[in-house]
């Protein structure tokens, strides 16, 4: 409802200005009250087509991501890797082939050439969005073959010009994987065994982060690189990632893939840096796919023990792999679980394929503007039961806070909570219910959420 004042000029008629309609309680314009946080845009999925044009795409999408709320963009893996043109990235070979040189079977990666990768990370600047790479250090692979002493056998552990390294920037061996003079293997899980990389050794130390054209400081000052995603940090001792950090700093979150809680803030507090939040993930999962019952979700999660290294998500390029059906949020939750973690504490990752949906897009739009704008204040659940859920933020002296309502019931529900909105009234900013009651004087309501749906409520004035 839009209430337009009348402008109340003496027109000299001779006739008393006609009382003008009073003007009930409008909707906040959201804008005013931005919280400074963001959401960050995971810009792939498993198999974007392998056109090489995959960079110029995104460049088309920076700015209007922009205005809708993104704040990071975490790119695909950057580097050449050994599949070539097809390679998502996660089989490293050159950290410093960005689509540049010509080998294993092509210049550009799967994503594009250099050139357009520079001008995208350009663009995304331009329009204050951070640039996020995607760091593989646990393995490499598209190596040449030579003999490795320490297995008495051939491995593909020669990288040079001539064999998958065609910068001549970190040329390895044998004794720069596992084992080898130093030792057998690292803490971590042994994944690419043979190409496993050995972070112990001075020599991959300084090609990775200490040297001035290591990894870290090339990414960071030539490539213009602000924050890093550190994949499969299973694989590794997090001593790796501490001493990457105190080398080139910035925003940082690794891939440690378990859905224990406390495992999670083990990673965090031995690592120094975020993680996503699988357990917030697997908690939904179970809350709305598996269980039906919403009280998987006062579970434990890395948001609710340590919410500002968290980065919580919905999906990402392997839960949504096609190979992967039984591991994903399904598509009729998956608004829901967007809801959840775009108006709870914890920083949200938005899954390209979602946003890009058009079935979703608008709704993902105004969860984000919910996001940065009232979700803020601490937290407090409401009320949990199986199939409701209601979670208040509370704002702070400048800003109302919201109320989130989840309803999985095939029925629309209604509950009265409190509320410190005496007297206000007010409505739901997903637009989901039209309903738009006051609050009593003692701050009490009814509020509601549609079936097998979600409302966010909070003032109007
Ligand atoms: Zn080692
Ligand atoms: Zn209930």
């Amino acid at each position: 409802m839009l209430g337009f004042t009348s402008c109340s000029k003496d027109e000299d008629t001779g006739k008393e200005n006609p009382t003008p309609t009073p003007v009930g309680p409008q909707a906040l314009n959201l804008e005013n009250y931005k919280n400074g946080s963001g959401v960050m845009m995971q810009t792939f999925y498993w198999d974007v087509e392998p056109r090489g044009e995959w960079w110029n795409i995104l460049s088309g999408k920076v700015e209007g991501w922009a205005d809708a709320g993104i704040d990071r963009l975490w790119l695909p893996v950057v580097s050449k890797g050994q599949s070539g043109g097809y390679s998502m990235g996660y089989d490293p070979s050159d950290y410093f082939d960005f689509g540049n040189f010509n080998q294993h079977g092509t210049t550009k990666t799967r994503f594009g050439s250099r050139t357009e990768l520079e001008s995208l990370i350009t663009k995304a600047h331009a329009n204050n969005l951070q640039v996020i790479a995607d760091i593989v250090l646990n393995h490499n692979s598209g190596g040449g073959q030579e003999f490795n002493p320490y297995r008495n056998k051939q491995t593909y552990t020669e990288f040079n010009e001539q064999n998958g390294n065609a910068s001549g920037l970190f040329n390895r061996s044998y004794e720069d994987f596992h084992p080898n003079s130093t030792h057998e293997s690292d803490a971590g899980d042994l994944f690419f065994a043979e190409q496993d990389l050995c972070h112990d050794q001075e020599r991959v130390q300084k090609w990775l982060w200490k040297d001035a054209n290591s990894v870290a400081k090339y990414y960071k000052n030539v490539m213009k690189f602000d924050g890093w995603r550190f994949d499969y940090v299973k694989g590794f001792a997090p001593w790796v990632l501490k001493d990457w950090m105190a080398s080139v700093g910035g925003f940082a979150v690794g891939e440690f893939w378990d859905g224990y809680g406390p495992a999670l803030e083990q990673f965090v507090k031995d690592s120094g840096i975020d993680a996503f939040d699988f357990a917030c993930f697997y908690k939904m999962d179970e809350a709305f796919d598996r269980n039906k019952d919403l009280t998987y979700l006062n579970r434990d999660m890395l948001r609710k023990s340590m919410p500002d290294n968290a980065v919580t998500f919905v999906a990402n390029h392997d839960t949504e792999k096609d190979s992967n059906q039984d591991n994903n949020i399904s598509y009729a939750n998956k608004m829901k679980a967007y809801a959840y973690i775009l108006t709870h504490d914890g920083y949200p990752t938005m899954f390209y394929s979602d946003y890009e949906n058009a079935t979703f897009q608008k709704e993902l739009k105004q969860l984000m503007l919910l996001h940065n704008t009232l979700a803020t204040g601490s937290l407090e659940i409401l009320h949990i039961d199986k199939d409701e859920y209601i979670m208040k933020r509370s704002g702070n002296s400048t800003n109302p806070g919201l109320i989130l309502y989840i309803n999985i019931a095939n029925t629309k529900q209604r509950r009265e909570i409190p509320t410190s909105w005496n007297g206000k009234q007010i409505m739901d900013y997903s637009t989901k219910s039209s309903y738009s009651p006051t609050v009593g004087a003692n701050g009490s309501v009814s509020i509601e959420a549609p079936a097998n749906s979600y409302s966010v409520w909070s003032i109007m004035e």
